[in-house]
């Protein structure tokens, strides 16, 4: 789950990272307001679940609070990359300026299993190009959990990352607070894009983003209660409710799968006959006809998909429930994408007999069903 800006730069002040003061609004007159509030000169910026707003034309900075208020009544409502802007954040600017922009991020390393601190004096921009174009750009250390961030290894990015000696010891500070947000708060990335030394001279958080693990969210309340259901794509906020694992990819084969690891491997199949998976799905063990439905559904509400290939091995989910499930799906949304069934394990026989009736092809094998989905999907599989 990830956080708003001005949810995560909160989180980073509660363990000592400087941001600087700032509210959200969502309408022109409260930014007016806010902004005469924090002194005129302030920053305007769009609250939305995706990077790259400044390009975007969703962060720009206001000399007084009319420019503040004009400013909002463009950003409030804009587009940004098919998220629509509902708020906003206020913030001072930084005082005396901007004289450097760096990048500073905890994350999992999933290779190394260790939290992982990446540092780059080239900040501000988009991370992923620096690290493709100029990765000898990139600075990393490794956490140990049981000792935490160390001195010498805050001292060897604030060195590389050319800070003056006055700074270090600030810096150690940030990064020690940024570490423990991430740890304390559960979270998978506490990113800060781009800390900056103002024109004083002083160190500041004037972005944040924090992702939270989602399995954690039952020990973290006060951060699941600050899930923005606005900002949730509503396929992905209907799987999340059904309790379906669902993520949307950009090919044309829906695959409907119980079991994370087996629909990993259908969609690696899949690309084996030269197809493409139009998204991950996991309906799950034991999985009840409703969510099978469901789960239908959401596939079907993607106008990209050519085809469906649905792949069943059951153990605790049974075939005739999800076959229940299929038939549920089908009276509920009126269909011409051609459907591939693959039924095994329990009860397999009994689903297929539910489904004798239904206009769809069935298959033994996991091979045998992606290849005729692929064919399906090119839209030349007749069988
Ligand atoms: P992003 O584009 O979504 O990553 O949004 P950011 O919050 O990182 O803002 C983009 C850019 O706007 C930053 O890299 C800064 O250059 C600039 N910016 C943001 N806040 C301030 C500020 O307080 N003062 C000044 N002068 N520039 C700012
Ligand atoms: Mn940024």
């Amino acid at each position: 789950m990830n956080l708003h800006e001005y949810q995560a730069k909160r989180l980073f002040a509660e363990h000592g990272v400087p941001i600087p003061n700032g509210q959200v609004a969502n309408t022109p007159t409260s930014v007016r307001e806010i902004a005469r509030e924090l002194g005129g000169r302030v920053v305007v910026k769009a609250q939305v679940h995706i990077g790259g707003r400044g390009k975007a034309g969703g962060v720009k900075l206001a000399n007084d609070p009319d420019a503040a208020e004009a400013w909002a009544e463009k950003i409030l409502g804009m587009d940004i990359k098919g998220y629509t802007v509902g708020k906003v954040l206020i913030d001072q600017q930084a005082p005396g300026g901007i004289d450097q922009e760096i990048y500073l991020a905890v994350l999992i390393d999933r290779a190394v299993r260790r939290p992982m601190i990446m540092a780059s004096a080239a900040g501000g921009m988009d991370i992923e190009q620096v690290n493709e174009e100029t990765p000898e750009k990139i600075f990393r250390v490794y956490v140990e959990p049981s000792l935490g961030v160390r001195s010498y290894q805050t001292t060897y990015l604030a060195h590389a990352m050319g800070f003056p000696k006055e700074l270090w010891r600030d810096f150690h500070k940030i990064v020690v607070g940024l570490y423990e947000c991430f740890r304390k708060n559960d979270a998978s990335l506490t990113e800060v894009n781009p800390l900056v030394i103002t024109g004083e001279g002083k160190l500041m958080a004037v972005d944040g983003k924090v992702s939270i693990d989602d399995n954690a969210l039952f020990r973290q309340p006060r951060l699941a209660e600050m899930r923005d259901l606005d900002e949730e794509p509503p396929s992905e906020r209907e799987a999340r409710l059904a309790g379906i694992n669902f993520i949307k990819l950009d090919g044309n084969i829906g695959c409907m799968v119980n079991g994370a690891g087996l629909a990993m491997t259908t969609m690696d199949v899949v690309k084996l006959y030269h197809g493409e998976p139009a998204n991950f799905l996991d309906i799950g063990g034991g999985a009840r006809s409703d969510q099978v439905a469901t789960a239908i559904k959401l596939i079907l509400s993607d106008p990209n998909v050519k085809a469906v290939l649905i792949n069943i091995f059951g153990g605790i989910t049974r075939g005739d429930e999800v076959a229940r499930g299929i038939l549920a799906a089908l009276e509920q949304v009126k269909t011409d994408i051609p459907m591939v069934v693959r039924l095994a394990g329990t009860n397999a026989h009994e689903g297929l007999e539910i489904l004798r009736d239904a206009d769809m092809v069935t298959a033994v094998t996991l091979s045998d069903a992606a290849q005729k989905a692929v064919a399906l999907a090119k839209g030349d599989g007749q069988s």
